[in-house]
């Protein structure tokens, strides 16, 4: 028989997720703290029960699509007088986190699991809310090869790929520091993009070069910063999403909170983190990331 799956976290990424799910045959018992989300799961199809406890009872794969590494922590233990649902979970159950946390956070809650007598993955994803809604995610996977096995099939529906990187921590890990790369290639492109402006060179024909040559990159050939030259990036639709300022700010400090318990001497990724964040704070929060482009050549002067 297919696992029963208590989804926990019915939000904007979450919720879609169940969908496909269900569609899929799976036995769902969806549980959110913000009843609002509870109630468009249903409307959506997706089983909800009014407690993490009810929809933990009788699982075999409790998955968690939370907003931070606190929160599953917290969920897993249990507070403010709420049980923890590895407390109560039956013996030997499937931990898969989806969530983007940081990577000691995943690794403590792997241990906590086992330590508990469950089993452990963590799973983030990319491809945001499309790739949810569509099940087209990409799954970076962290966890034992056995319990890939098992919760293979489930990002399967979820998603048209999951790979596995290592062990617990290893999806977060692979997550964060293709994140890193990203951001830092945004940026990059950008001040590239602005400096051709300056020197009087043709969006156009930077991108004929660069796209052909060693700047190639995903930030330049499908994410493109300037509208043009790739018709489909978010640039053509005044920066919307796309990939949010605020989820790459966040994405780049659970980087730099790496960078740092690991000592890396890396420079680009901090700075990086630093310019999204004041990206986020000043209006960019909810634009694509690659709006990057419109602060740095606003901070150019004439
Ligand atoms: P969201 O805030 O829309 O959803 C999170 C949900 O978790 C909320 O509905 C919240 O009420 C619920 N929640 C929090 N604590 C809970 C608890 N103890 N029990 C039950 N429900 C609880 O966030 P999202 O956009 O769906 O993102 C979820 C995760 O996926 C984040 O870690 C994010 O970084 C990551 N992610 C998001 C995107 C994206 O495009 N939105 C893309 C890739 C990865």
């Amino acid at each position: 028989r297919k696992e029963h799956i208590a989804f926990l976290g019915l939000g904007h990424m979450g919720g879609p997720m169940a969908v496909n799910l269900v569609k899929a045959g799976y036995t769902v018992a969806g549980f959110d703290v913000v009843p609002a989300a509870l109630e468009a799961a249903r409307e959506h199809g997706v089983p909800t029960v009014g407690t993490a406890a009810e929809a933990v009872a009788g699982a075999d794969v409790v998955l968690t699509m939370f907003p931070s590494g606190q929160h599953v922590l917290d969920a897993y233990r249990g507070a403010e007088g709420q049980p923890g649902l590895l407390a109560a979970a039956g013996p030997n159950t499937m931990f898969l986190d989806c969530s983007t946390i940081n990577v000691d956070e995943a690794r403590e809650a792997a241990r906590l699991a086992l330590d508990a007598g469950h089993r452990s993955a963590d799973a983030p994803v990319s491809g945001g809310v499309v790739g949810a809604e569509a099940g087209t995610l990409t799954f970076m996977v962290g966890a034992l090869p056995e319990d890939f096995e098992t919760v293979r099939p489930m990002l399967d529906v979820m998603g048209k790929r999951a790979v596995l990187c290592g062990e617990h921590g290893a999806g977060q890990s692979a997550k964060i520091c293709n994140n890193l790369i990203l951001g830092v290639s945004m940026i990059a492109v950008s001040e590239a993009f602005v400096l051709g402006e300056k020197l009087g060179l043709t969006h156009q024909a930077l991108f004929d070069v660069a796209s052909a040559a060693s700047g190639q990159c995903w930030a330049l050939t499908t994410n493109c910063p300037v509208p043009g030259p790739v018709p489909t990036s978010p640039a053509n639709r005044d920066y919307q999403p796309g990939f949010a300022g605020a989820l790459m700010a966040k994405d780049l400090k659970l980087a730099l909170n790496a960078v740092q318990s690991t000592g890396v001497a890396a420079r680009m990724g901090p700075l990086a983190s630093e310019i999204y964040d004041a990206f986020a704070a000043e209006g960019g929060a909810g634009r694509d990331f690659s709006g990057i482009i419109t602060d740095i050549r606003d901070k150019s002067g004439k």
